[in-house]
């Protein structure tokens, strides 16, 4: 473990030394059952962080504002799935965020969303590469 990766709050982890939130490590994570997944690389000054849509609400926030024609506002048609590129430095990492509001979201230089399972881990690979490659614009704030 290098002794660069290490924050100062990784210590309270009860993850320690293995986690990818507190230390620079790729990790990738998957519930086949529940099509639930989660996938960390850090690519230089970046880390590319797929999981859920934040903006998917709950299924049942969704039916309750069916039932009253709110759909519009709660955005049901939301993509289940979620690929942002996060500047974090280069040596960040995600916990920086953790506790600093308004932090994330002026950190997101890029944002796919998507609504396939089968192809999470394969979408999450693509924009890994695309920011190897430098093949993405990541000079700007993205909208959220
Ligand atoms: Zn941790």
């Amino acid at each position: 473990m290098s002794m660069f990766s290490k924050k100062n709050d990784a210590e309270d982890c009860p993850a320690g030394d293995e986690c990818p939130v507190h230390h620079r490590l790729d990790a990738e994570m998957a519930h086949e059952d529940i099509e639930y997944g989660s996938a960390i690389t850090y690519v230089g000054d970046y880390v590319v962080f797929s999981g859920d849509n934040p903006r998917k609400v709950d299924p049942l926030v969704q039916l309750v504002a069916k039932a009253f024609r709110l759909e519009d506002q709660i955005g049901e048609d939301e993509p289940q799935y979620q690929t942002a590129v996060l500047y974090v430095g280069p040596e960040g990492t995600l916990s920086d965020f953790l506790d600093v509001s308004g932090a994330l979201s002026s950190a997101t230089k890029f944002v796919q969303r998507h609504d396939s399972w089968d192809n999470f881990f394969e979408a999450h690979d693509m924009i890994v590469d695309a920011v190897k490659m430098d093949r993405l614009d990541l000079s700007e704030t993205a909208a959220l």
